[in-house]
């Protein structure tokens, strides 16, 4: 059997990621680390798994323990990573990987060194709806993409309104959510924006944490994106619209953790009139998928959906972002 130690109690663990690992063969969670001892004890049971750490070192000190999914609050993941590389345990780790690029760069670092697999838990490259729109843009159906506007405008639930509406732990929209639209759009178009502008609203900058963030991203090939994430627009889908010379691809209700959504083509016909065709999806659940190719470049067969690298990539967009909205100007992103 191939054992994971979670390192973090989370939401997220006990919603997708402990049955994503245990639908991989062989596979299962055979310890779990919290900050509270009670607190990982009771996730333990509920979730049926034998061991609860008493600390980290009791986590990696476990010989069960061949890989680790990190899901902490996001200033703990690089210390985490580091400890789980340097005891030789393969790191699934939560975005964003760090709270600055040389942490992200430093972790990428120590997995290559001992030899084990780092990758940055970016679901969205995972979801059949945007393999379909990718695929569709590699046909040429839609021609050279011009313009993407995403709509990754949300409500958290009650439960998830703790760390991320602070400034302590990395909380905010940008670190939240910009990693995973960065990511997104260069899956989908091989491609990171050169320059990045941002506003938050006004409560935001009283608040001192953006809970809502509008973007426009340039793309040197010429692409320009805009970009709307938030954390407090309740009665709105997630979208993506890919704005082509040859069609527009329109995925509604596509940017979310469940494998759901719908991707239509629209293109005008000679007649001038605009066509529109529901393209069939093939949906997976996407941390089940994700988890399949991380197991996959655990046994040396091939690379993570999101690698590491991939990770450092989509915080440095995050970071411009934020680095943006303190100057409100353009900044550069520099990779
Ligand atoms: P949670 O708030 O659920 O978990 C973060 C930490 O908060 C846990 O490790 C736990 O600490 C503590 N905690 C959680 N629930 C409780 C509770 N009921 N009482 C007391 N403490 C609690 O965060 P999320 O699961 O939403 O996010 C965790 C990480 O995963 C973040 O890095 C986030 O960015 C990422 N994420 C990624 C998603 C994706 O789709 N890729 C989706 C959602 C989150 P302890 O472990 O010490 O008990």
């Amino acid at each position: 059997i191939t054992g994971w130690g979670l390192i973090g109690a989370s939401n997220i663990a006990s919603s997708y990621m402990i049955d994503a690992i245990r639908a991989q063969e062989g596979h299962e969670v055979v310890s779990v680390l919290s900050s509270d001892a009670l607190r990982g004890q009771a996730f333990a049971a509920e979730h049926s798994i034998e061991h609860a750490a008493e600390s980290l070192a009791d986590l990696l000190n476990n010989p069960q323990v061949h890989a680790v999914y990190i899901s902490t609050t996001n200033e703990l993941h690089f210390k985490q990573a580091i400890q789980a590389a340097q005891a030789g345990k393969h790191v699934l780790c939560e975005k964003p990987l760090a709270l600055d690029i040389q942490q992200a760069k430093d972790m990428v670092a120590e997995c290559e060194k001992h030899g084990v697999v780092l990758a940055t838990n970016h679901h969205l490259r995972n979801s059949a709806l945007l393999a379909t729109a990718k695929s569709c843009l590699q046909s040429g159906i839609i021609g050279k993409v011009q313009n993407v506007r995403v709509f990754h405008a949300v409500a958290l639930p009650a439960k998830l309104k703790t760390w991320r509406l602070t400034s302590n732990n990395g909380g905010g929209v940008v670190l939240d959510i910009t990693v995973h639209d960065a990511d997104t759009l260069a899956y989908l178009l091989d491609e990171y924006p050169s320059e990045v502008t941002a506003l938050t609203d006004q409560a935001s900058r009283a608040a001192g944490v953006e809970d809502a963030v509008m973007m426009i991203w340039n793309y040197n090939s010429g692409i320009m994106a805009q970009v709307h994430e938030g954390f407090k627009t309740g009665h709105s889908q997630t979208g993506i619209e890919i704005l082509g010379e040859k069609g527009t691809l329109i995925g509604t209700n596509c940017l979310t953790q469940e494998p759901i959504g719908e991707l239509v083509l629209q293109q005008r016909n000679d007649d001038g009139e605009l066509t529109r065709k529901t393209l069939d999806i093939p949906h997976r659940n996407l941390y089940i998928e994700g988890t399949r190719r991380f197991v996959e470049a655990m046994n040396g067969e091939g690379t993570p959906a999101a690698t590491g690298e991939d990770g450092v990539r989509s915080l440095t967009v995050a970071l411009s972002v934020k680095q943006a909205l303190e100057s409100r100007c353009v900044e550069r992103v520099i990779l």
